[in-house]
């Protein structure tokens, strides 16, 4: 014999339930069919019976619901000529459901054993329905009662099976005594001995198939349901999880104890006694493999199986001096929560035996807190113990394998991981039998935490990055290209799963947690709401995703200051704008303690040379303890793209505006022609050599006439340069008499740095500097006579773009 479970989902609808006969009607062996109610229908039962008990006329709203659902689908699946019989039958069970709410309205009050019968027509009134549809459709069916087989006790909600002799018996006279080849029965009902209702906890449709199963020695139990099999962590959770192919009873039971929902823990005993295996499936993909719960015969299996985790814990804290060494704390302590029917769901104490501390269900931290400080009101009025401490809002995650107990390193694994990604651990736990190593976590942090662990446990590596880009421009949108490009490759070859998952100029933003389309994203941008950077970080935040990346790409001094709270929430920062990092020394400080605080990587290479490897390399050569004596460079690709083109025999007005048009100048030109931006660069440089360092305190010799570097827009600017054409001629001739060559100089020695327009002559390394070329050359300890040159082009919207790039993979490989 066989038995089937049908979820919820897959009795949800009359389609669903057709499905649900073609995969019965393949089974050869006689079959018992246990199903769930109509799925979300013992929600709505639970609902109407609340509201009916709080004098509120709106559960017959609800009620109606329900009467609707069951009619409906009799109406879709059982042929005309046979639907009298069952309406009329359903209708009637509908009337007594009516009356039991309507007693429940009247009282006021809804008892444990009025709230179970109640509940009980979910599963009475889905699985009589399946049966006429069965049997409509020529399956040789017969209905049953499963309360008439399974006896409990009266612990209405979550009731225990009294005698399991008696319910087996009872569940293998029958089935040997039915000639029908299909049985369709209701799970999570049951009978108490006074023949009341009662039923097993929510999800125990599962365990009631299990227990019919182990009765009748069934050749093996199937789960079908909405997922195909048991996933290495919860599917709607993490994207990326498996299905798991093969797991023993104990990792299947610590899985499911620990929040995977998918099968209802006690479901495990009665079949493990038996070594009858269960096989979860899926009743939308019937084909696909599910999973297999066997004994365990793979010695070497994978070390974690799986990462579950319950929402909604809460913790309780005993603690207090007249703890230590007394005997007997511990066991009132939990003797209370038994008496109060609370289950604890993880447990831990210091060794100091200072405090005692449970994780329990959010849902009776009430009753719990009451117990307890009732049961030790004297040790608290003598303050030898501090009245029970709550915490709430937490979660419990946990990571679950048969052969974690062999292997070393995997807490520190876990919990490196949880950290890396800013997850505030509250407890550890590890179950005795090493099976299981759980923490409690703030309930926040549960998908960023599973999805952290999935990727370290079972992605082989992988690592996704979530990026959030704002300023979408010459850069933005060339480095949206690049990745577009490179996506596979990383994947493929870095192991580095690139996602886009917000992006913003400065008219819109817009969001898609799968990932935006790097094909139209110009089209969804225009679609997003209205841009806003505080709601933009907001986003960011509130998504709370792994491996979050803000980039910035804009020249704005705004954005610039929302790093610290990018920072502070553990996401890096990657950014082509110097203002962060030129700005007041305090600021650029906060913001490196603040990265280096919350293990976010705050990276800035493109702040000078563009995609140069300048800074990268300025860090390795201090970090490997050389020390940086004197740094000369020529840093603006703009200026040296505008002085490598002008001559005599052009204008310094029309080769300014060439190197603007081609993005090499910042968009407003005079902050590269003033000497800002590169006083800006050397200034960073100082920085990162370990100088405090200051913008006014470098010297800078503008070149430009008083009212050009007067004006305030980028119009009245480039008409001073027309007119101001002479002075830029003069400039040019100077030098060119001497046969040397303009260039804008950044340098820094002793502490001090300058910048400043220089006659090059010939030989010198800067003098055949072409185009938009950067170089920089760094003398240090190491390097004292021959410096360490790094030049190659420094501007451009391409090069930075593939600048910020390599930034972005730098935190990848993090
Ligand atoms: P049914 O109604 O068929 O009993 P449930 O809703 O009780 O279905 O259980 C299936 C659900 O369990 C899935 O839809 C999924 O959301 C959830 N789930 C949680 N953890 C896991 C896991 N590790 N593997 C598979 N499903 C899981
Ligand atoms: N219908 C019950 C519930 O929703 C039992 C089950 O589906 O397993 O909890
Ligand atoms: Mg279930």
């Amino acid at each position: 014999m066989k038995v089937l479970k049908f979820g919820g989902t897959s009795v949800a609808n009359a389609k669903n339930i057709e499905l649900v006969k073609d995969i019965v009607s393949k089974s050869t062996s006689k079959t018992a069919v246990v199903v769930s109610a109509f799925g979300g229908v013992t929600d709505l039962l639970l609902e109407a019976a609340q509201l009916a008990s709080i004098h509120q006329k709106s559960y017959k709203d609800v009620f109606l619901k329900i009467e609707e659902r069951h009619i409906n689908t009799i109406k879709e699946l059982i042929p005309v000529t046979n639907q009298s019989k069952v309406l009329s039958k359903v209708k009637t069970e509908l009337n007594i459901l009516e009356t039991l709410l309507e007693g429940a309205f009247f009282i006021g009050e809804i008892t444990p054993k009025l709230s179970d019968k109640i509940v009980s027509y979910g599963e009475l009134l889905s699985s009589y329905i399946i049966s006429e549809y069965f049997i409509a459709q020529g399956l040789n069916t017969a209905y049953k009662d499963s309360r008439e087989l399974i006896k409990t006790n009266a612990n209405y909600g979550k009731a225990a099976i009294k005698n399991f002799n008696e319910t087996n018996s009872l569940i293998k006279n029958f089935f040997n005594s039915t000639e029908s080849k299909i049985t369709v029965l209701g799970g999570f009902i049951a009978s108490s001995t006074q023949g009341d209702s009662t039923t097993l906890g929510r999800g125990g449709s599962d365990y009631t198939a299990s227990i019919i199963a182990a009765a009748i020695d069934a050749e093996n139990l199937e789960i079908w349901t909405d997922v195909s099999g048991m996933f290495t962590a919860n599917p709607r959770i993490v994207k990326q999880a498996k299905a798991i192919a093969n797991i023993s009873y104990e990792e299947a039971m610590e899985l499911s104890h620990f929040g995977a929902k998918v099968l209802y823990p006690p479901t495990i005993q009665p079949v493990l006694a038996k070594g009858i295996s269960i096989a979860i499936k899926n009743t939308f993909n019937p084909e696909s493999q599910g999973t297999i719960i066997t004994k365990n015969l793979d010695k070497n299996g994978r070390t974690v199986r799986g990462i579950s985790h319950i929402e909604n814990i809460s913790l309780l804290s005993l603690e207090g001096s007249g703890m230590v060494g007394i005997p007997g704390i511990s066991k009132r302590f939990f003797e209370v929560l038994s008496v109060a029917q609370i289950s604890i769901v993880l447990i831990t104490q210091a060794s100091s035996e200072h405090s005692i501390c449970v994780g329990i269900s959010a849902d009776d931290v009430t009753t719990a807190e009451a117990a307890i400080n009732s049961e030790f009101e004297y040790e608290i009025s003598l303050r030898k113990i501090k009245p029970v401490l709550v915490e709430n809002d937490l979660a419990i995650i946990a990571l679950v394998g048969d052969h974690m107990k062999n292997h070393q390193g995997l807490s520190g694994k876990m919990f490196s991981t949880l950290g890396k990604n800013n997850v505030n651990i509250r407890v550890i736990a590890q179950g005795s039998s090493e099976r299981n190593i759980s923490a409690v976590i703030d309930k926040c942090d549960v998908k960023k935490a599973l999805n952290a662990l999935h990727e370290k446990f079972f992605e082989e590596n992988t690592k996704q990055l979530n990026l959030f880009i704002m300023g979408v421009g010459n850069v933005g949108s060339k480095l949206l290209h690049q990745i577009k490009q490179q996506k596979k490759y990383l994947k493929d070859n870095l192991k580095l799963n690139i996602r886009v998952v917000g992006i913003s100029n400065s008219r819109t933003m817009f969001f898609d947690e799968d990932g935006i389309s790097l094909k139209n994203w110009e089209t969804q941008l225009a679609s997003g709401d209205k841009a806003d950077k505080e709601k933009f970080f907001s986003k960011v935040n509130e998504l709370n995703y792994r491996n979050s990346i803000f980039i910035d790409n804009t020249a704005s001094d705004v954005v610039s200051r929302t790093y610290a709270d990018y920072l502070r929430n553990s996401i890096s920062v990657v950014t082509c704008n110097k203002i962060a990092c030129s700005s007041e020394y305090d600021n650029y400080s906060k913001l490196k303690y603040l990265a280096q605080k919350y293990n976010a990587p705050f990276l800035f290479e493109t702040n000078v040379g563009a995609g140069l490897p300048i800074i990268d390399t300025l860090k390795h050569l201090i970090a490997s303890g050389d020390k940086i004596l004197k740094i000369q460079a020529v840093l603006s690709g703009s200026l040296n793209f505008v002085f490598n083109n002008f001559s005599s025999s052009t204008t310094f007005h029309d080769i300014v505006k060439e190197a603007q048009e081609e993005g090499y100048t910042e968009p407003d030109p005079k902050i590269d022609l003033s000497g800002i931006d590169v006083a800006r660069k050397i200034l960073i440089l100082a920085r990162e050599s370990g100088y405090k360092l200051d913008i006014d305190e470098i010297t800078n010799k503008p070149f430009l006439p008083k009212e050009s570097l007067a004006t305030t827009n980028n119009e009245d600017f480039f008409a001073s340069l027309i007119k101001n054409e002479d002075s830029f001629q003069d400039m040019f001739n100077e030098s060119d008499k001497k046969d040397c060559k303009l260039k804008y100089v950044a340098q820094f020695e002793n502490g001090k740095a300058s910048v400043g327009l220089q006659h090059i002559p010939k030989g010198h390394d800067f003098y055949n500097l072409e185009g938009s070329d950067n170089i920089v050359l760094f003398f240090t300890e190491r390097y004292p006579n021959q410096p360490m040159i790094i030049k190659g082009a420094g501007a451009g919207a391409d090069v930075t773009a593939s600048g910020i790039f390599a930034d972005i993979i730098r935190i990848g490989n993090f």
